[in-house]
């Protein structure tokens, strides 16, 4: 057997934390990841509850008592085809609040809870804060959250239903993130890219990925990129199955950017030691439109060991998918079908019998006016 481990770790300076300490980022600025030994009793698994929390020994939260789930996860897998070619899709629109965001907010929330924090601030275009707002009304704590002004009119409704203040911040996406660091000074910050715990709740995407595949890695996924909440989180849950020796190998990672927001794409084709300052555009997917994202040194190391490669799509690619997705009957948000755009330039070139994993981000019905909008063009 192997040593367990169980830290937050700075990625800078390699100090080690407690997973106790209420900290989110080390005393030197650094990001923290978690060093976390996960195991996979996979007969013990296949007899439980169908939701993300089946993987209760790879989740770390100490105590099962400070849970706060909505039986969330495990989606459906379903075979959607792309210019005839089989693709298996995550119908993770289908969360409670609409999005994957859910599964890093369960995980967060409840980590939360364990702390016996009060109060969270967190800062996002839409989703992460819906799922923030939502898992907080359940448990209880007081919950802030900042976001641009121009977010959807829908993801803020959601926001002040759940109970949550919001806080509409003038400016750019970046201008939020300011203000929101100001405010975690005082209160603990439930970020979905600074927090490592987020990615330790979208990591599960992985798991029920191999699970449904019979507990075998799939050869390519194709993720969206903005902060990298789910390309990283994805990448550390195959990484957990593939140390338990559950797996044995990593996909290939196909990371996608929209085209008028893409500094990843941009700092990995070309190779760029920093992340390239990027001109300001409007963004269809608001969802990805991440013009400094503070985990990049991350998400392009994990697209190149994965022998990965990125991808951009350009707004009328991303409305000609929105409508075929549609007339399929799938229902989802401007931000999802900049991942679909991606699958249909991505199987032009996949083998004939790759198996290739996706997912459907965000639901449709949280971007009413957008879609009304897109109606009318
Ligand atoms: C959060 C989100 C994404 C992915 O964005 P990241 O910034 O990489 O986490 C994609 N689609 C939707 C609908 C989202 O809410
Ligand atoms: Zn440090």
């Amino acid at each position: 057997m192997g040593i367990y481990v169980e830290n937050l770790v700075c990625t800078q300076c390699n100090k080690k934390f407690s997973l106790n300490e209420k900290i989110w980022k080390c005393a030197c600025g650094g990001l923290l990841d978690i060093d976390f030994t996960s195991t996979f009793p996979v007969d013990t698994i296949k007899g439980r509850e169908r939701t993300m929390w089946r993987y209760r020994e790879a989740i770390p939260l100490r105590d099962d008592k400070n849970i706060i789930s909505f039986d969330e996860g495990f989606t459906p897998l379903t075979d959607v085809a792309f210019h005839g070619k089989s693709v298996l899709i995550k119908q993770d629109h289908l969360f409670p609040t609409g999005s994957y965001k859910d599964r890093g907010a369960s995980v967060l929330v409840s980590k939360v809870r364990e702390l016996g924090v009060r109060k969270v601030v967190e800062d996002s275009s839409g989703n992460a804060g819906c799922a923030i707002a939502a898992y907080c009304a359940k448990a209880r704590i007081d919950c802030e959250i900042y976001v641009p002004e121009n977010t959807s009119p829908g993801k803020l409704a959601q926001i002040r239903f759940s109970g949550a203040t919001l806080n509409k911040i003038p400016g750019s996406r970046e201008d939020t993130a300011h203000a929101v660091l100001k405010a975690a000074e005082e209160y603990y910050y439930a970020s979905h890219s600074w927090n490592p715990f987020f990615f330790h709740g979208t990591k599960t995407f992985a798991f029920e990925v191999c699970e449904q595949l019979g507990w075998k890695s799939p050869d390519t996924v194709i993720l969206p990129v903005g902060n990298g909440t789910l390309l990283l989180g994805a990448y550390i849950g195959f990484h957990e199955l593939l140390g338990a020796k559950t797996i044995d190998n990593i996909p290939r990672i196909i990371a996608i950017q929209s085209a008028n927001c893409a500094p990843l794409y941009r700092a990995f084709k070309e190779d760029l030691e920093e992340i390239p300052e990027i001109e300001k555009k409007d963004v269809l997917a608001e969802g990805i439109a991440i013009a400094k994202p503070i985990r990049w040194r991350q998400i392009i190391e994990a697209v190149k060991e994965s022998n990965g490669d990125f991808i951009t799509v350009d707004d009328w690619e991303i409305k000609e998918s929105l409508r075929d997705m549609c007339r399929k009957g799938f229902y989802i948000e401007p931000t999802a079908a900049s991942t679909t755009a991606g699958i249909s330039k991505y199987v032009r070139r996949s083998h004939p019998n790759e198996t290739i994993v996706s997912l459907f981000t965000g639901h449709g019905l949280k971007t009413t006016e957008k879609m009304v909008k897109l109606l009318n063009e």
